[in-house]
């Protein structure tokens, strides 16, 4: 026997019985984005490195250490797409998408790559469905992107998620917080875990995302974000928070929500699933007005989210999804009889009616079992004595009644 190969660590296969309810996930949301507005943009699954270290942030745990990068024959770096918002960006300005419309609402659905430690609800391969709107400043359209959010969860009847909100400000009000923050924490630096050690000289607000539980601990009565904000952005996040409540969707406020990535201004927010564990996370995002311009592009608003879908696969109950099954199952006895099926097949596919067909043969009985197992409808069955009279059986399997069906008319009649 040969070696068998197995997948790579942290990269996971969806099988047959789960990927109609992936499917159904998917066609959700696409339903409800296309309600709101937003069209698909299908972008790369590769792109020249710099993007995603300009974007995301050089001192951010993505860029650090969990890029799949590779040399490219002519030597340039070329990453694996850890994420997809710096991708749409650059495609929104390389496409000149602001000429073609006053304002631009995308999404994207597919796979990223990041090497992470693998663990429940942490893959390497891992699919985000991902929203932007580009050229939007308003609160209104922050608490509208989380309302599109906040409906499909309700649509997939998914229970026990929290919506936290926070504000991290703008870059005229952030230095002073953060320079709040470093005197908060100056005096505790040799507690921290190292991470944050040098999360505390380069990148202070990360320490507030830290996942260790003594960072966590220490940070407690930290400095909050929304206390030195500037006007507008106190504003800003005032007009989100009643526009949440207009449009009926619960939040709390978590004055430690601050992002793992660097290109968020104002607004941050994060759907937290309850029973997920310690990757609790299933959809995060926030505003972000000055990545367009620092990609360089023209200075636009935006905002944006991605949802983690295995996260909200494994919140869904997928047992109200149908499984795929094919209507009609064919069971000829002989080779005469299978000559005649194959003919009256290939008609009832080019009528777009599932049907399948085991071309191994087998007794009646064991076709008839293989037909119960795929869930088929309807079973035609062809056996000599048929054959001899130019008729097929037609089996309702729910109800058992059976008649003889012309075999001229059978492919009108299971049209019907
Ligand atoms: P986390 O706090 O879980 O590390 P993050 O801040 O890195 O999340 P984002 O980069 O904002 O997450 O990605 C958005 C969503 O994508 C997350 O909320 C999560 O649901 C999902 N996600 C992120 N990383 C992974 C992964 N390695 N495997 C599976 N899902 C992931
Ligand atoms: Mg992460």
């Amino acid at each position: 026997m040969m070696n068998q190969i197995h997948s790579i660590k942290g990269v996971k296969d969806i099988l047959p019985d789960e990927s109609g309810a992936w499917q159904y996930i998917q066609q959700k949301a696409r339903d409800i984005f296309h309600t709101f507005g937003y069209s698909e943009i299908i972008i790369p699954v590769i792109e020249f490195t710099e993007l995603f270290s300009r974007s995301i942030g050089e001192t951010t745990d993505i860029v650090e250490k969990e890029m799949y990068t590779f040399d490219d024959r002519d030597g340039k770096k070329i990453t694996l797409r850890p994420e997809g918002t710096a991708s749409v960006v650059r495609a929104y300005i390389e496409h000149n998408l602001r000429d073609t419309a006053p304002f631009s609402k995308l999404y994207y659905i597919g796979p990223m790559f990041r090497r992470e430690r693998p663990q429940a609800g942490r893959y390497r391969q891992f699919y985000q469905i991902g929203a932007e709107v580009f050229g939007i400043g308003h609160y209104m359209i922050d608490a509208e992107i989380i309302s599109m959010l906040n409906l499909l969860f309700d649509s997939l009847n998914i229970k026990g998620v929290e919506l936290q909100i926070n504000s991290i400000g703008c870059p005229q009000c952030r230095p002073a917080f953060r320079e709040a923050l470093k005197g908060f924490f100056a005096d505790k630096t040799s507690e921290l875990c190292d991470n944050c050690k040098r999360r505390f000289e380069f990148n202070p607000l990360r320490i507030l995302d830290c996942k260790s539980t003594h960072c966590h601990a220490l940070s407690e009565k930290a400095p909050k974000t929304v206390d030195y904000l500037c006007n507008d952005c106190l504003t800003h996040f005032n007009g989100v928070q009643e526009s949440l409540k207009t449009a009926c969707v619960p939040y709390i406020n978590n004055p430690k929500l601050v992002r793992g990535l660097d290109y968020y201004t104002q607004t941050t927010f994060e759907f937290i699933g309850g029973t997920l564990g310690a990757q609790n996370a299933v959809a995060a995002g926030g505003r972000y007005d000055n990545l367009v311009a620092e990609l360089g592009g023209p200075s636009t608003p935006a905002v944006g989210f991605s949802i983690g879908m295995e996260r909200l696969f494994s919140l869904f109950d997928s047992s109200n999804v149908t499984k795929q099954s094919p209507s009609v199952f064919i069971v000829a006895l002989g080779e005469q009889a299978q000559q005649q099926a194959f003919s009256i097949i290939i008609q009832l596919h080019k009528e777009g009616i599932s049907t399948v067909m085991d071309y191994n043969g087998g007794s009646l009985k064991s076709q008839m079992r293989k037909a119960d197992k795929l869930n088929s409808a309807q079973v035609i069955i062809i056996g000599e004595d048929e054959l001899s009279k130019g008729v097929v059986v037609l089996r309702d399997m729910q109800s058992k009644a059976q008649i003889d069906v012309p075999i001229a008319e059978v492919v009108n009649r299971l049209r019907k």
